[in-house]
C-alpha cells in the first residue's frame, strides 16, 4: 500500500499540472471544507503567520467582502497573512486563503492587492485545487486522505501545499484554470465596489519587476504567471463592465502598507 502511495505522489509532484481540468466527479463541499482544513493545519505548522491586528483585521475585511461577492457563498472564508519576503498568496481547497505580507507590500494600491486575492478566491469558487487532487489522485484515493485513511499521504499533500520542495505544483493548475479564476476575480471586485483593472497593473508590475531579475517573484511566478494573455483578458472583462463608482485605493491599505515595510522592511536579495 504503502508503495502504491508513493508511486502516485510521485506521479503527481512530477506532473506539470498543465492539461485541462475538465468536468470531473469531485469529492462534496463538506469534504472539500474538511480537507481544506487539513491542509491549513499542516501549513500552519510550516509557515510563520503575521498576527499584527492591525495588519489582520484589514486584510481579513478585505477578503471576506470578497467573497460575500463571490459566486460561491456556500463555505466559509478564512483569511491569513504569512510572514514572507516572498510575493505570493495561494488558496487551499475550501475556501482556505493564505496572502503573503510582501504582496501587500509590493502591492501599490487596495485594488492591486484585491485583484490577486480575489483571483485566489477564483481557484477556491473554481474548486481548481478539488479538480487538480481529484484528478492526479482518483476520487476513492483522495476520499481516503479525507478520512483519514491515508494519514501520511495527506501529511506529504498538505507538506507540499506549504510549499516545501517542489509542492508548488500542487497549486500550479494551468492556463484554463488562472484564465477562469481572473474572470472570476474581475467579477468579485466590481460586484464588491473596488476597481478591477488593479489586477491587470500588479501583474504589468510584476512582469516588469521579473524582467529586471527580482527574485522574490519567483513563486508567484511558478504558480500563476502573470502572462500577456491574462493582462489582456482582464482588460477585456474590465472594459465590458458598466462603469460606476469604483474604489481604487483606502486609507487603511496605505496604512497597513507603511506599518508593514515599517515592521517587516523586505530585504533584497
Ligand atoms: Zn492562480
Amino acid at each position: 500500500m504503502t508503495r502504491t502511495i508513493n508511486a502516485i505522489l510521485l506521479t503527481l509532484l512530477m506532473s506539470a499540472g498543465c492539461s485541462t481540468i475538465s468536468q470531473i466527479n469531485l469529492i462534496s463541499t463538506p469534504q472539500e471544507v474538511e480537507m481544506g482544513q487539513q491542509f491549513s493545519q499542516e501549513v500552519e505548522k510550516e509557515v510563520k503567520l503575521v498576527r499584527d491586528p492591525l495588519v489582520v483585521s484589514y486584510v481579513e475585511n478585505l477578503g471576506q467582502l470578497l467573497a460575500q461577492h463571490s459566486q460561491r457563498t456556500d463555505i466559509p472564508y478564512t483569511i491569513k497573512v504569512v510572514d514572507s519576503d516572498e510575493v505570493n498568496a495561494f488558496a487551499l481547497p475550501g475556501g482556505y486563503l493564505y496572502v503573503n505580507r510582501a504582496l501587500i507590500q509590493t502591492a501599490d494600491n487596495e485594488s492591486e492587492l484585491a485583484g490577486v486575492m480575489g483571483h485566489e478566491i477564483g481557484h477556491v469558487v473554481g474548486q481548481h485545487g478539488a479538480k487538480q487532487l481529484t484528478k492526479q489522485l482518483g476520487l476513492e484515493a483522495l476520499l481516503g486522505v479525507v478520512a483519514g485513511e491515508n494519514p501520511s499521504i495527506g501529511r506529504q499533500l498538505a507538506a507540499q501545499v506549504a510549499g516545501v520542495g517542489a509542492g508548488l505544483t500542487l497549486l500550479k493548475y494551468g492556463r484554463e484554470a488562472e484564465l477562469e479564476a481572473d474572470a472570476y476575480a474581475v467579477q468579485e471586485t466590481y460586484d464588491a465596489g473596488i476597481d478591477p483593472g488593479g489586477m491587470a497593473t500588479f501583474f504589468e508590475k510584476l512582469l516588469a519587476m521579473h524582467d529586471e531579475g527580482d527574485s522574490g517573484f519567483a513563486q508567484i511566478f511558478s504558480t500563476h504567471p502573470p502572462t500577456r494573455e491574462r493582462i489582456e483578458r482582464v482588460h477585456g472583462l474590465t472594459a465590458e463592465l458598466s462603469k460606476k463608482n469604483l474604489k481604487k485605493d483606502s486609507r487603511d491599505f496605505q496604512k497597513v502598507r507603511a506599518y508593514l515595510n515599517e515592521r517587516y522592511p523586505i530585504k533584497k536579495k
